[in-house]
């Protein structure tokens, strides 16, 4: 349920509600909006409950939450959340831009990479360390050594560092270095690893699972809301069809539909949306187009010789010419990139 309450209710009227949904055996959540403030009462239905609430002082009213996701909707929080670390800040009208290679291979790459990327007008920088890879003989990633570079090149260009955690007990370690912790689509519903980063207070990108649909995506989100952690972004990455033209199918109208039922930011990464080079730049615009808060995109000083996904990753000059074609579709919608 929501508790909506009236406008100018004073901070102890919402105290005494917050006792009141906790006395009634929920879990309450308070979302100061630029018009009014609405609490969340979370948990199992109860009896006269709603009754309960409805007499509160300075309460509106008290209507239900029909999306299963409960923090996620619109409906309990009508203002978009801006998702920032360091310079990067993505959602509420603010376009995000992640780029670099799809894992850090050694120094020269990625202090290349990230001068590069920097340059072209990204705010946030990538780089697996640990590569969740579909073979165990594939290149699994450079590990702490990869995330002592991650941390040199934020030191060098203050650009954020956004990098993948595989399991919960990294988490600590991957908080050391960046800003950022990375699900990827493979773990979208590891829900032991959702409560962990929810838990560590670092903002969160969250990649859709290639065959999750909206509610479980949105409810793989609610794992990392509900630990009290409002810092999540949500990324399209692409679903696997039958259709073999594209690594995998970039739905754009995830965007639109996102933005309709949720609050959070959502940005698309084309790199492995189409797994070609080549289709990463037009779907980029599309994203932005469609009114993405962001980009996620592989750049790699060599794609040719790179240690994984090469085939689909931007070398840094054609990665200049895709923000100059962002930059104008944003502009023209109004928005600045
Ligand atoms: C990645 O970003 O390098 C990655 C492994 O992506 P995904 O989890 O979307 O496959
Ligand atoms: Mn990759």
């Amino acid at each position: 349920m929501i508790v909506v309450m009236k406008p100018g209710s004073t901070q102890q009227q919402i105290n005494h509600i917050v006792e009141l949904v906790e006395q009634l055996g929920l879990r309450s959540h308070v979302i100061v909006g630029t018009e009014r403030t609405v609490i969340a009462a979370l948990g199992e239905k109860r009896d006269g409950a709603k009754q309960a609430l409805e007499t509160g002082d300075g309460v509106e009213k008290v209507v239900p939450i029909l999306a299963p996701y409960k923090m996620a909707s619109t409906e309990v929080r009508k203002d978009p959340t801006c998702v920032s670390a360091l310079e990067f800040k993505v959602g509420a009208g603010h376009i995000g831009v992640i780029a670099g290679p799809c894992s850090v291979e050694n120094e020269e790459q990625i202090l290349h990479v990230a001068r590069e990327v920097k340059a072209a007008g990204a705010a946030a920088l990538r780089g697996g360390a640990f590569k969740p890879r579909t073979s165990p003989y594939s290149f699994q990633g450079m590990k702490e050594k990869g995330l002592e570079l991650l941390a040199l090149a934020r030191a060098e260009t203050g650009l954020a560092v956004v990098s993948e955690v595989m399991a919960p007990e990294h988490v600590p370690l991957l908080k050391r270095y960046v800003d950022v912790l990375q699900v990827g689509a493979r773990n979208m519903q590891n829900y032991t690893l959702l409560e962990a980063v929810g838990e560590s207070g670092m903002p969160v990108l969250l990649k859709r699972g290639p065959a999750a649909t909206m509610d479980e995506f949105l409810l793989a989100a609610e794992y990392i809301l509900k630990t009290g952690n409002t810092q999540v972004i949500l990324c399209e990455r692409g679903i696997r069809t039958f259709e073999d033209h594209t690594r995998f199918t970039l739905p754009l109208a995830t965007v639109p539909y996102l933005k309709q039922t949720t609050h959070l930011p959502i940005i698309v990464d084309p790199s492995h949306g189409t797994g070609k080079a080549n289709l990463v730049a037009p779907m980029a615009v599309a994203a932005i187009a469609a009114g993405a808060d962001g980009l996620m995109v592989e750049v790699h000083p060599d794609p040719e010789k790179a240690l994984s996904d090469g085939y689909q990753s931007l070398t840094p000059a054609a990665f200049a010419a895709m923000m100059v074609e962002c930059r104008k579709v944003a502009r023209a919608l109004g928005r600045d990139l």
